[in-house]
């Protein structure tokens, strides 16, 4: 039979019904999938010797006949011991394997066998204990070469995917490289085929490194070619031109307590450009935490508004959500603006709690200038009379799903509204180029002025009391803390601070006479609120809270920020937590407590306190704990690669310039084109 690359797993030598479903768990039900699995490692076996030349401790091959062959029962334990003497012309050597009693069926004196493994000195004896076999042939599959080690469910075994994967390799000579040799040579990759066949086995580790390129090449091309075609999509769509309001802007600039940085109005102006457009804005606004990029927004609203337009702000929390809903109605009421919140527990219009029909009715008329929310705003019955402009804040991709979701929830269906994303997520450039390779950037480098760097220290437990007396001198001189724990309750898991320990113990031992606050995610919406507001007024001191302090809550006379087992939390969140004080022109502190700090925890703690800027933070982070942990684990969204990294940085950027080149030269790589939109659209277009 011959094996093509749409052949069904069935059909290979050796897959029952059993089998076929085992790997179909995989992801595996054709060919051409299993020739995608690809294996995570490698075991080099490749380097042969006779007998007498065996060192303990290295992976190595010898080809030997056995001599003798034999199953026994240890006494001890209930297992099988084979036993074998395998010799050479240099030597013999003994081999033993557990619980493998078939073998002395497989294997039989006479037979010519390669053995690969790593020599053990057992007992001043030299053995070989539970190598690979196999019997000696002209292609080895399992010894005496690098072997490929993939990544399995129980049930299956690497003998036998390797089998199966060395079938599917005869099927490669069908593969058409969609790649034209220009590119290829360009960016000096192998084809397609040599690639897929030098993944599973590899002759030499360069060609494990030419492979791996190739298909990461592939994989990250394919990515940037569905950010190029989500870009298309904006480009083709249509938006209402909002005008700039110059003289209203001014006024309201000038309202402001403070005057904006020159990075916050260079984003603006950005920001107002793309709004003149008639094309739908599609912009994110990166700026490290306390760099003000609210205001930004309200600006936006702000002409959005004055433009007879409504404005939509989303925020991924309920808290945040009210806080942006206060500073709005602070901001932009005084310039009559009508501004309304909506999340799922609260509905409000100007000052007043109102009823969800009211508001939706309000919603409807146009009597709504700005509605903040949570996705809520899209998950209820809400209609808009129109979008003209949706803002959303630290939620780190916003996809075209939501968005065509807000634009069918328009009576004016016919544009998109304009887009702009915020972050205080520093991103380094790879990972921007990946997930937001569609966007227009604006950054805001600059802190207002009068803020003082943020005194970052490590406590040592027996540092503590010190530490707890300087917070109390501040908290007297009028300022006041956020104690943040990794867990809520202290049965969560065991050695970390709980929240409702925390405070317990702080209220009880620590500062009797202080009033103490508690915020977790358990509370209800009402409950959150009141803690908040009364942080806010300063009748509660300190805020003992998880995470969810972590995005975005901004409480300028906070001062102290005290992180409990910060060992347990990554670069980029510990710099989020840093970033909820520093926020006025006070001294801030942030302290960073971990008990029983092992070398890489300080390691890391200590990239903490000296990295210079939030990028070459993300960086480190990145690296260190890769974006699903980066963003927190409930950010979901990112694309999952199967050998592609994200921190592969020159392959990144050079599809990214690729996929560039390949969408405007649309008639010289036409069926390049056709196939990538295809794959783009197969791995679903968000
Ligand atoms: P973030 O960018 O983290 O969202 P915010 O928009 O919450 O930051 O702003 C942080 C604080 O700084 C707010 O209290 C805000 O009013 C204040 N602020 C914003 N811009 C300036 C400025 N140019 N000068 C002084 N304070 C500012
Ligand atoms: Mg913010």
């Amino acid at each position: 039979m011959t094996i093509t690359l749409n052949t069904k797993i069935e059909q290979l030598s050796r897959v029952g019904k059993t089998v076929a479903g085992r790997l179909k768990k995989l992801g595996i039900t054709e060919v051409h999938e299993l020739l995608y699995y690809f294996p995570f490692r490698y075991v080099d076996y490749s380097k042969k010797v006779l007998i007498s030349q065996l060192v303990a401790g290295e992976n190595v091959t010898v080809l030997a006949r056995i001599e003798l062959i034999k199953n026994r029962r240890s006494f001890r334990k209930k297992t099988f011991v084979t036993e074998a003497v395998a010799s050479d012309e240099s030597g013999t050597l003994k081999v033993v394997w557990f619980n493998q009693p078939f073998l002395t069926k497989v294997l039989a004196p006479g037979d010519m066998v390669y053995l690969s493994g790593e020599l053990h000195p057992e007992m001043g004896e030299f053995q070989f204990i539970s190598p690979m076999y196999e019997k000696a042939n002209e292609d080895p599959t399992h010894t005496a070469r690098i072997v490929p080690i993939y990544s399995l469910i129980k049930s299956i075994t690497q003998k036998q995917l390797r089998f199966l994967m060395k079938q599917a390799l005869s099927a490669l000579h069908e593969i058409d490289d969609y790649l034209p040799l220009g590119i290829q040579e360009r960016y000096h990759l192998t084809n397609l085929s040599f690639a897929l066949q030098q993944i599973h086995f590899p002759k030499t580790h360069k060609d494990i490194e030419r492979a791996a390129e190739r298909l990461k090449f592939d994989e990250l091309l394919q990515q940037q070619m569905k950010m190029e075609l989500s870009k298309k999509y904006v480009l083709e769509s249509r938006a209402q031109a909002l005008a700039f309001h110059e003289k209203e802007t001014l006024n309201f600039v000038r309202s402001l307590a403070f005057e904006l940085t020159s990075d916050q109005k260079k984003a603006a102006w950005q920001i107002l450009k793309d709004m003149q457009k008639d094309r739908p804005m599609n912009r994110l606004l990166e700026g490290d935490v306390g760099s003000g990029k609210t205001v930004v927004a309200a600006i936006a609203f702000l002409n959005c508004a004055l433009n007879r337009s409504q404005g939509v702000f989303m925020a991924p929390t309920e808290v945040l959500a009210f806080q942006h809903y206060e500073k709005f109605l602070k901001f932009l009421q005084p310039m009559g603006l009508r501004i309304a919140l909506m999340t799922h527990t609260k509905k409000m219009f100007q000052e007043d709690v109102i009823k969800k029909d009211a508001l939706i009715e309000k919603i409807k008329n146009g009597d709504i200038d700005i509605a903040i929310g949570t996705h809520a705003l899209i998950t209820e019955d809400v209609l808009f009379k129109d979008i003209g402009l949706v803002i959303i804040d630290e939620q780190h991709r916003f996809g075209v799903t939501q968005r065509k979701a807000l634009t069918k929830k328009t009576i004016e269906k016919k544009y998109q509204p304009h887009l702009l994303s915020m972050t205080a997520t520093p991103i380094p450039r790879s990972l921007s180029l990946i997930l937001y390779g569609d966007l227009d950037i604006s950054i805001i480098k600059e802190m207002p002025k009068g803020r003082k760097k943020i005194i970052t220290k490590i406590i040592a437990p027996r540092e503590r009391p010190e530490a707890y007396s300087f917070i109390a001198k501040k908290i007297e001189a009028g300022e006041q803390a956020f104690v943040v724990c990794p867990l809520i309750d202290p049965s969560d898991r065991l050695g970390a601070q709980s929240v409702k320990e925390e405070y317990e113990r702080l209220r009880k031992e620590v500062f009797p006479h202080l009033s103490i606050g508690i915020l977790h995610g358990k509370l209800k919406p009402k409950e959150k609120e009141e803690v908040m507001r009364s942080f806010q007024e300063n009748a509660i001191k300190i805020l003992v809270a998880t995470s969810v302090i972590e995005v975005g809550i901004d409480m300028p006379n906070a001062t102290i920020m005290i992180i409990e087992g910060a060992g347990r939390f990554g670069l980029s969140q510990l710099h989020q937590f840093r970033g909820r004080v520093g926020r006025s022109d006070l001294q801030s502190y942030c302290f960073l407590l971990t008990e029983n700090m092992g070398e890489r925890t300080f390691a890391r703690l200590k990239v903490f306190l000296s990295a210079n800027d939030c990028f070459e933070l993300a960086q480190k982070d990145l690296e260190m704990r890769g974006p699903g942990e980066m963003f927190g684990e409930k950010q979901s969204g990112f694309p999952e690669f199967r050998i592609a990294r994200f921190t592969d940085l020159g392959i990144i950027q050079d599809t990214h310039e690729c996929a560039r080149e390949i969408m405007q030269s649309q008639d010289q790589y036409k069926i390049l084109n056709e196939y990538l939109a295809k794959t783009a659209r197969e791995v679903h277009l968000e």
